[in-house]
Protein backbone atom coordinates (compact mmCIF):
# COMPACT_ATOMS: atom_id res chain seq x y z
CA UNK A 1 0.00 0.00 0.00
CA UNK A 2 1.37 3.26 -1.16
CA UNK A 3 2.16 5.33 2.62
CA UNK A 4 -0.45 8.19 3.33
CA UNK A 5 1.05 11.41 2.62
CA UNK A 6 0.86 14.13 5.39
CA UNK A 7 0.79 17.73 5.31
CA UNK A 8 -0.20 20.05 8.42
CA UNK A 9 -1.98 23.50 7.98
CA UNK A 10 -0.41 26.16 10.28
CA UNK A 11 -1.24 30.17 10.86
CA UNK A 12 0.81 33.04 10.78
CA UNK A 13 1.39 34.26 14.45
CA UNK A 14 1.00 37.55 15.24
CA UNK A 15 2.89 37.95 18.03
CA UNK A 16 6.69 36.66 19.33
CA UNK A 17 5.00 34.15 21.99
CA UNK A 18 2.93 32.93 18.95
CA UNK A 19 5.96 32.55 16.78
CA UNK A 20 7.91 30.86 19.16
CA UNK A 21 4.99 28.94 20.43
CA UNK A 22 4.70 27.78 16.67
CA UNK A 23 8.57 26.24 16.45
CA UNK A 24 7.76 24.14 19.61
CA UNK A 25 4.86 22.87 17.28
CA UNK A 26 7.07 22.67 14.55
CA UNK A 27 9.98 20.66 16.17
CA UNK A 28 7.04 18.31 17.25
CA UNK A 29 5.40 17.75 14.11
CA UNK A 30 8.47 17.20 12.22
CA UNK A 31 9.45 13.63 12.74
CA UNK A 32 6.00 12.65 11.20
CA UNK A 33 7.43 13.33 8.16
CA UNK A 34 4.82 15.93 6.45
CA UNK A 35 4.94 16.26 3.00
CA UNK A 36 4.41 20.02 3.03
CA UNK A 37 2.97 22.18 5.34
CA UNK A 38 1.15 25.06 4.70
CA UNK A 39 0.39 28.58 5.87
CA UNK A 40 -2.98 30.53 5.87
CA UNK A 41 -3.33 34.02 4.30
CA UNK A 42 -6.01 36.49 4.94
CA UNK A 43 -8.57 38.06 2.86
CA UNK A 44 -7.17 40.90 1.26
CA UNK A 45 -3.83 40.48 1.92
CA UNK A 46 -4.21 41.06 5.99
CA UNK A 47 -1.61 38.42 6.78
CA UNK A 48 0.60 39.23 3.87
CA UNK A 49 3.71 39.53 5.62
CA UNK A 50 3.25 37.00 8.38
CA UNK A 51 2.05 34.89 5.70
CA UNK A 52 5.62 34.94 3.84
CA UNK A 53 7.50 35.63 7.04
CA UNK A 54 6.25 32.07 8.46
CA UNK A 55 6.30 30.26 5.23
CA UNK A 56 10.60 31.52 4.62
CA UNK A 57 11.08 30.47 8.40
CA UNK A 58 9.71 27.03 7.38
CA UNK A 59 11.47 26.81 4.20
CA UNK A 60 14.70 27.71 5.75
CA UNK A 61 14.37 24.34 7.92
CA UNK A 62 13.76 22.31 4.88
CA UNK A 63 10.15 21.95 4.66
CA UNK A 64 8.21 21.98 1.47
CA UNK A 65 6.05 25.12 2.68
CA UNK A 66 2.87 26.58 0.69
CA UNK A 67 1.47 29.91 1.43
CA UNK A 68 -1.86 30.20 0.51
CA UNK A 69 -3.56 32.90 -1.41
CA UNK A 70 -6.99 34.37 -1.68
CA UNK A 71 -7.42 36.73 -4.52
CA UNK A 72 -11.02 38.59 -3.02
CA UNK A 73 -10.49 42.09 -2.25
CA UNK A 74 -7.04 41.96 -4.20
CA UNK A 75 -5.70 43.53 -7.29
CA UNK A 76 -4.29 41.63 -10.50
CA UNK A 77 -1.23 43.59 -9.01
CA UNK A 78 -1.12 43.00 -6.05
CA UNK A 79 -1.61 38.94 -6.43
CA UNK A 80 1.26 39.21 -9.07
CA UNK A 81 3.69 41.38 -6.34
CA UNK A 82 2.68 38.14 -4.23
CA UNK A 83 3.41 35.76 -6.65
CA UNK A 84 6.68 37.48 -7.32
CA UNK A 85 7.90 37.64 -3.46
CA UNK A 86 7.53 33.69 -3.82
CA UNK A 87 8.75 32.74 -6.61
CA UNK A 88 11.90 34.91 -5.95
CA UNK A 89 12.33 33.14 -2.49
CA UNK A 90 12.12 29.60 -4.54
CA UNK A 91 8.51 28.82 -3.15
CA UNK A 92 6.65 26.20 -5.36
CA UNK A 93 3.32 24.98 -3.72
CA UNK A 94 0.49 27.64 -3.27
CA UNK A 95 -2.85 26.73 -2.00
CA UNK A 96 -5.10 29.35 -4.28
CA UNK A 97 -8.72 30.63 -2.53
CA UNK A 98 -11.10 32.74 -3.28
CA UNK A 99 -11.59 33.82 0.32
CA UNK A 100 -13.91 35.83 2.29
CA UNK A 101 -14.20 38.99 2.11
CA UNK A 102 -14.55 40.52 6.00
CA UNK A 103 -17.18 42.72 6.31
CA UNK A 104 -17.33 46.04 5.94
CA UNK A 105 -14.47 45.77 3.54
CA UNK A 106 -15.17 47.60 0.58
CA UNK A 107 -14.36 45.65 -2.97
CA UNK A 108 -14.20 42.40 -4.36
CA UNK A 109 -10.88 42.70 -6.34
CA UNK A 110 -10.75 41.89 -10.16
CA UNK A 111 -10.89 38.08 -9.11
CA UNK A 112 -14.43 36.95 -7.97
CA UNK A 113 -13.42 33.10 -7.85
CA UNK A 114 -10.69 30.09 -7.34
CA UNK A 115 -10.74 29.59 -10.75
CA UNK A 116 -9.68 32.75 -11.58
CA UNK A 117 -7.14 32.96 -9.63
CA UNK A 118 -5.30 29.63 -10.78
CA UNK A 119 -5.55 30.44 -13.92
CA UNK A 120 -4.15 33.96 -13.51
CA UNK A 121 -1.37 32.07 -11.32
CA UNK A 122 -1.04 29.66 -14.42
CA UNK A 123 -0.63 32.59 -16.99
CA UNK A 124 1.28 34.43 -14.44
CA UNK A 125 4.11 31.75 -13.67
CA UNK A 126 3.07 28.70 -16.05
CA UNK A 127 4.42 25.49 -14.40
CA UNK A 128 6.35 27.13 -11.44
CA UNK A 129 3.51 26.43 -8.65
CA UNK A 130 2.39 23.09 -7.57
CA UNK A 131 -1.09 24.50 -7.61
CA UNK A 132 -3.84 23.29 -4.54
CA UNK A 133 -7.10 24.19 -4.31
CA UNK A 134 -10.33 23.36 -1.71
CA UNK A 135 -12.89 21.52 -2.22
CA UNK A 136 -16.27 21.09 0.27
CA UNK A 137 -17.42 17.59 0.58
CA UNK A 138 -20.56 18.98 2.45
CA UNK A 139 -20.31 21.85 -0.13
CA UNK A 140 -19.66 25.08 -0.08
CA UNK A 141 -22.16 27.29 2.63
CA UNK A 142 -22.63 30.13 -0.38
CA UNK A 143 -23.10 27.39 -2.98
CA UNK A 144 -26.90 27.50 -5.15
CA UNK A 145 -26.69 23.85 -5.42
CA UNK A 146 -24.49 20.96 -4.48
CA UNK A 147 -24.00 20.34 -8.45
CA UNK A 148 -23.65 23.83 -9.12
CA UNK A 149 -20.71 23.49 -6.50
CA UNK A 150 -19.07 20.60 -7.70
CA UNK A 151 -19.42 21.95 -11.41
CA UNK A 152 -17.23 25.06 -9.89
CA UNK A 153 -15.04 22.36 -8.42
CA UNK A 154 -14.64 20.82 -11.33
CA UNK A 155 -14.02 24.40 -13.14
CA UNK A 156 -11.25 25.21 -10.42
CA UNK A 157 -9.26 21.89 -11.11
CA UNK A 158 -9.84 22.09 -15.06
CA UNK A 159 -7.92 25.74 -14.66
CA UNK A 160 -4.72 24.42 -13.86
CA UNK A 161 -4.86 22.55 -10.34
CA UNK A 162 -2.66 19.69 -9.24
CA UNK A 163 -4.31 18.74 -6.15
CA UNK A 164 -7.26 19.44 -4.08
CA UNK A 165 -7.81 19.47 0.02
CA UNK A 166 -11.13 19.56 1.13
CA UNK A 167 -12.78 21.13 3.91
CA UNK A 168 -13.11 19.11 7.39
CA UNK A 169 -15.94 16.98 7.63
CA UNK A 170 -16.79 14.53 10.27
CA UNK A 171 -19.34 12.21 7.68
CA UNK A 172 -16.82 10.43 5.80
CA UNK A 173 -19.40 9.29 3.50
CA UNK A 174 -19.49 12.65 2.57
CA UNK A 175 -16.31 12.92 1.31
CA UNK A 176 -16.22 9.50 -0.68
CA UNK A 177 -19.62 10.86 -2.38
CA UNK A 178 -17.70 14.12 -3.27
CA UNK A 179 -14.79 12.14 -4.80
CA UNK A 180 -16.94 9.54 -6.78
CA UNK A 181 -18.90 12.95 -8.00
CA UNK A 182 -15.97 14.83 -9.19
CA UNK A 183 -14.53 12.05 -10.90
CA UNK A 184 -17.38 11.28 -13.14
CA UNK A 185 -16.89 15.12 -13.76
CA UNK A 186 -13.59 14.73 -14.85
CA UNK A 187 -11.47 15.56 -12.04
CA UNK A 188 -8.42 13.40 -11.88
CA UNK A 189 -5.78 14.91 -9.11
CA UNK A 190 -5.80 13.89 -5.67
CA UNK A 191 -8.11 15.06 -3.73
CA UNK A 192 -6.80 15.05 0.34
CA UNK A 193 -9.06 15.44 2.88
CA UNK A 194 -8.35 18.05 5.23
CA UNK A 195 -8.81 16.73 8.95
CA UNK A 196 -9.77 18.77 12.31
CA UNK A 197 -8.41 17.70 15.18
CA UNK A 198 -11.26 18.26 18.26
CA UNK A 199 -9.98 19.72 21.11
CA UNK A 200 -12.62 22.66 21.87
CA UNK A 201 -16.47 22.48 21.86
CA UNK A 202 -17.21 25.90 21.54
CA UNK A 203 -14.87 26.42 18.93
CA UNK A 204 -15.72 24.00 16.89
CA UNK A 205 -19.14 24.48 16.64
CA UNK A 206 -18.28 28.44 15.84
CA UNK A 207 -15.82 27.05 13.19
CA UNK A 208 -18.47 24.52 11.75
CA UNK A 209 -21.35 27.02 11.71
CA UNK A 210 -19.14 29.74 9.51
CA UNK A 211 -17.71 26.53 7.32
CA UNK A 212 -20.71 24.71 6.63
CA UNK A 213 -19.13 21.81 8.29
CA UNK A 214 -21.97 19.54 9.90
CA UNK A 215 -20.63 18.30 13.59
CA UNK A 216 -22.75 15.17 14.06
CA UNK A 217 -26.01 15.11 16.70
CA UNK A 218 -24.25 12.94 18.50
CA UNK A 219 -20.42 13.95 18.70
CA UNK A 220 -22.06 17.14 19.30
CA UNK A 221 -24.45 15.85 21.93
CA UNK A 222 -21.53 13.79 23.98
CA UNK A 223 -18.83 16.56 23.31
CA UNK A 224 -21.57 18.98 25.36
CA UNK A 225 -22.34 17.18 27.66
CA UNK A 226 -18.50 17.16 28.93
CA UNK A 227 -18.90 20.32 29.81
CA UNK A 228 -15.28 22.09 31.15
CA UNK A 229 -13.63 19.11 31.29
CA UNK A 230 -11.45 19.56 28.71
CA UNK A 231 -9.57 15.62 29.30
CA UNK A 232 -12.69 14.11 28.67
CA UNK A 233 -13.37 16.53 25.63
CA UNK A 234 -10.08 15.43 24.15
CA UNK A 235 -10.06 11.87 24.37
CA UNK A 236 -13.44 11.91 23.41
CA UNK A 237 -12.17 13.84 20.06
CA UNK A 238 -9.13 11.80 20.03
CA UNK A 239 -11.39 8.47 19.74
CA UNK A 240 -13.98 10.10 16.84
CA UNK A 241 -10.96 11.66 14.62
CA UNK A 242 -8.72 8.64 14.74
CA UNK A 243 -11.84 6.43 13.75
CA UNK A 244 -12.48 8.95 10.76
CA UNK A 245 -8.99 9.04 9.48
CA UNK A 246 -8.99 5.11 9.65
CA UNK A 247 -12.09 4.76 7.54
CA UNK A 248 -10.42 7.32 4.84
CA UNK A 249 -7.20 5.27 4.91
CA UNK A 250 -8.83 2.15 4.50
CA UNK A 251 -10.56 3.69 1.55
CA UNK A 252 -7.91 4.85 0.10
CA UNK A 253 -7.43 8.88 0.41
CA UNK A 254 -4.56 9.92 -0.73
CA UNK A 255 -3.15 11.64 2.31
CA UNK A 256 -4.47 13.68 5.58
CA UNK A 257 -4.25 17.39 5.93
CA UNK A 258 -4.50 18.77 9.56
CA UNK A 259 -5.79 22.04 10.31
CA UNK A 260 -3.57 21.99 13.19
CA UNK A 261 -4.50 25.60 14.76
CA UNK A 262 -0.81 26.05 15.46
CA UNK A 263 -0.87 23.39 18.59
CA UNK A 264 1.22 19.79 18.09
CA UNK A 265 -0.46 17.93 20.70
CA UNK A 266 -3.95 16.76 19.41
CA UNK A 267 -2.46 15.76 15.56
CA UNK A 268 0.71 14.10 16.78
CA UNK A 269 -1.47 11.69 19.29
CA UNK A 270 -3.95 11.37 15.82
CA UNK A 271 -1.05 10.24 13.64
CA UNK A 272 0.46 7.83 16.58
CA UNK A 273 -2.78 6.01 16.90
CA UNK A 274 -2.61 5.56 13.43
CA UNK A 275 1.04 4.20 13.39
CA UNK A 276 1.60 6.96 10.27
P1 LIG B 1 -14.39 29.27 -4.83
O1 LIG B 1 -13.92 27.99 -5.36
O2 LIG B 1 -14.25 30.48 -5.69
O3 LIG B 1 -15.94 29.08 -4.46
C1 LIG B 1 -16.65 30.04 -3.67
C2 LIG B 1 -18.14 29.95 -3.95
O4 LIG B 1 -18.41 30.46 -5.25
C3 LIG B 1 -18.70 28.52 -3.94
O5 LIG B 1 -20.01 28.59 -3.41
C4 LIG B 1 -18.73 28.14 -5.41
O6 LIG B 1 -19.72 27.15 -5.70
C5 LIG B 1 -19.05 29.48 -6.07
N1 LIG B 1 -18.49 29.63 -7.40
C6 LIG B 1 -17.26 29.27 -7.83
N2 LIG B 1 -17.09 29.59 -9.13
C7 LIG B 1 -18.24 30.17 -9.54
C8 LIG B 1 -18.68 30.73 -10.76
N3 LIG B 1 -17.91 30.75 -11.85
N4 LIG B 1 -19.94 31.24 -10.82
C9 LIG B 1 -20.76 31.22 -9.72
N5 LIG B 1 -20.38 30.71 -8.53
C10 LIG B 1 -19.14 30.20 -8.44
N6 LIG B 1 -9.77 31.34 3.71
C11 LIG B 1 -8.89 32.34 3.91
O7 LIG B 1 -9.30 33.51 4.00
N7 LIG B 1 -7.54 32.11 4.05
C12 LIG B 1 -7.01 30.88 3.95
O8 LIG B 1 -5.80 30.70 4.07
C13 LIG B 1 -7.91 29.78 3.71
N8 LIG B 1 -7.45 28.53 3.56
C14 LIG B 1 -8.32 27.51 3.25
C15 LIG B 1 -7.82 26.22 3.03
C16 LIG B 1 -8.68 25.17 2.71
C17 LIG B 1 -8.10 23.81 2.45
C18 LIG B 1 -10.09 25.39 2.66
C19 LIG B 1 -11.03 24.27 2.37
C20 LIG B 1 -10.59 26.67 2.88
C21 LIG B 1 -9.72 27.74 3.17
N9 LIG B 1 -10.19 29.04 3.36
C22 LIG B 1 -9.31 30.07 3.60
C23 LIG B 1 -11.63 29.34 3.29
C24 LIG B 1 -12.07 29.76 1.88
O9 LIG B 1 -11.42 30.95 1.51
C25 LIG B 1 -13.56 29.98 1.90
O10 LIG B 1 -14.23 28.73 2.04
C26 LIG B 1 -14.15 30.76 0.75
O11 LIG B 1 -15.49 31.10 1.06
C27 LIG B 1 -14.18 30.02 -0.59
O12 LIG B 1 -12.96 29.90 -1.14
P2 LIG B 1 -12.76 28.93 -2.41
O13 LIG B 1 -11.38 29.09 -2.85
O14 LIG B 1 -13.25 27.57 -2.11
O15 LIG B 1 -13.78 29.66 -3.44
Amino acid sequence: MKPIELSFEFFPPKTQDGIDKLRVTRAELMPLKPKFVSVTFGAGGSTQQGTLDTVLDMAKDGLEAAPHLSCIGSSKNDLRAILDQYRSNGIRHIVALRGDLPSGMGSVGELRYASELVSFIRAETGDWFHVEVAGYPEYHPQSRSPKHDLENFARKVKAGANSAITQYFFNADAYFRFVDDARKLGVDVPIVPGIMPITNFSQLMRFSEMCGAEVPRWVARRLESFGDDREAIRAFGLDVVTDLCRRLIDAGAPGLHFYTLNGAAATKSICERLAL
